[in-house]
């Protein structure tokens, strides 16, 4: 069973796992609007890694005997002053997830649920690739920067992702 402490907290977290991917959709139709349509489809898998990453808390809360609870999620922004800057908001938006996912470590620990800290070192892991990812792409577009056919380039080559599911399953 899972303390009722991990458990709102874990459920928090889902919610925040769709709230982020959420963003990342919003952020799609901001550059389908304006016919980027690479860095659309690049968001859109973004979504697509957000909501496995919702799933998985889902999951796990319900494999371990608690209540998973899906509670109202705030809207996300719809507009952006520049495509570097949606991603700079991307950048910023992991840097707090990741220290989400900290404090949720530190409540495992202080919890004593061995499991609950196995099971988040995954996010661990995780949040220092979803970080340098979307750094990756804020240092391509600045590369870009006064250039619109590097730019179209650049959106050809980055709607290339694929969404693929991690290994290590829901
Ligand atoms: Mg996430």
């Amino acid at each position: 069973m899972l303390s009722k402490k991990i458990e709102d907290a874990f459920n928090d977290q889902m919610i925040f796992e769709m709230y982020s991917a959420n963003i990342y959709l919003s952020m799609a139709t901001y550059f389908d609007a304006q016919n980027l349509t690479g860095l659309a489809s690049w968001m859109k898998v973004q979504y697509q890694e957000e909501m496995f990453h919702a799933t998985k808390f889902y999951n796990y809360i319900n494999e371990r005997g608690g209540r998973v609870i899906i509670a109202a999620l705030d809207a996300p922004a719809t507009d952006w002053a520049s495509p570097l800057a949606a991603f700079e908001n991307a950048l910023a938006h992991e840097q707090i997830v990741t220290a989400r996912i900290g404090k949720l470590v530190d409540l495992a620990i202080e919890e004593k649920d061995h499991a609950s800290q196995n099971f988040l070192q995954w996010y661990v892991a995780e949040q220092v690739e979803e970080e340098s990812n979307v750094d990756g792409v804020i240092q391509q577009i600045k590369l870009t920067e006064g250039n619109p056919g590097a730019l179209m380039m650049l959106d050809r080559e980055l709607g290339q992702r694929v969404f693929t599911p991690p290994a290590e399953g829901a």
